[in-house]
């Protein structure tokens, strides 16, 4: 088991994860968009299967060359919503701040795909940080900020605390959620420190994992996420809809199954972004429908994601 992030596709092809006649075409993926695979996700790819769904989230495909028409660099269209640098101001009590552009693991299926990933500017500047901070102060509608970015939670404890704190001197600011990865993906990153700034906004935290595959939910990401829902913050989860990964009821049942035992509320089953290089892993909608009504026929209401859709300029649709 490697013992470090996979960042190349020499590296993959070294580590048993991509076969070598591929090499030269993964390059030219990874030229494009960023690839990395933490120790914990390498560890879970089962390498003699050619379909493995943990594998096929994480390892760069030669479809990802592959752009069709309609597929865009911003699918839900947050520029148009951008008032300030690292912010999305779409719905009135909500806003998305966007402070880091880097991830633990690069997923292949990304709607910011364009956006994230070493080459791009990798945090948002004090400067940027300070009007951002201006702007959510002189707006008294939000209630919720959410940190988002890529993965809010690849920052260094101290970091996070300091942000939180500032969040949370502003008065009508009353919920801080975090979007992440990082409980399943690098569980080791949710040390007491990190769940402690968590909480350091003084004001409620919820922590939203995305996890597609129950796989991921191993015993050391199940530790992390009690770590941190013992410490009082709640915690959701969202899921992409992924072909090969999650597109039958029994797995979608059984990740769903899996949230619920951690502790964890489903929230929002998302119908994949038209972000490019992703056809591969697009389903129908029709098919996300009924495997809806395969959860609601066969599963507790606990295990009740909310199936949506994000459309440019109408925000998030239910389908379900
Ligand atoms: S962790 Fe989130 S932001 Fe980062 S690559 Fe995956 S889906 Fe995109």
């Amino acid at each position: 088991m490697s013992s470090h992030t996979l960042r190349r596709p020499a590296e993959l092809v070294d580590a048993g994860l991509a076969p070598s006649e591929q090499l030269v075409a993964l390059e030219r993926v990874a030229e494009r968009y960023a690839v990395a695979i933490t120790p914990a996700m390498a560890a879970l790819i089962d390498a003699a299967d050619p379909h493995d769904p943990i594998a096929r989230q994480f390892v760069p495909d030669p479809a990802e060359l592959d752009v069709r028409p309609g597929e865009a660099a911003d699918p839900i269209g947050d520029e148009a919503h951008s008032p300030v640098e690292g912010l999305v101001h779409r719905y009135p009590d909500r806003l998305l701040l966007k402070l880091v552009s880097v991830c633990a693991v690069y997923c292949r299926f990304c709607f910011r795909r364009e956006m994230i990933g070493p080459g791009k500017p990798n945090a948002l500047s004090e400067e940027l940080f300070a009007a951002a901070l201006a702007y959510i102060a002189a707006h008294r509608e939000i209630w919720e900020v959410i940190l988002s970015g890529g993965d809010p939670l690849v920052l260094s404890p101290r970091r996070l605390a300091a942000v939180m704190k500032r969040l949370g001197a502003i008065e009508h600011v009353r919920i801080v959620r975090v979007h992440t990865r990082v409980p399943a993906v690098d569980p080791g990153r949710v040390t007491p420190a990190l769940v402690r700034a968590l909480k350091g906004s003084g004001k409620t935290s919820y922590v939203v994992l995305h996890a597609n595959h129950p796989r991921e939910l191993t015993c050391a990401a199940r530790a992390a996420c009690a770590r941190i829902i013992d410490a009082g913050v709640p915690m959701l989860a969202q899921s992409v809809l992924l072909k090969g990964v999650n597109d039958d009821a029994d797995t979608l049942g059984a990740l769903m199954r899996a949230f619920v035992e951690c502790r964890i509320k489903p929230y929002y089953l998302h119908h994949l972004d038209r972000a490019p290089g992703t056809a591969h892993f697009r389903t129908t909608m029709a098919h996300g429908q009924e495997l809806m009504r395969a959860l609601h026929t066969r599963y507790s209401g606990l295990c009740q994601p909310a199936y949506v859709i994000d459309r440019a300029g109408e925000g998030k649709v239910p389908v379900g």
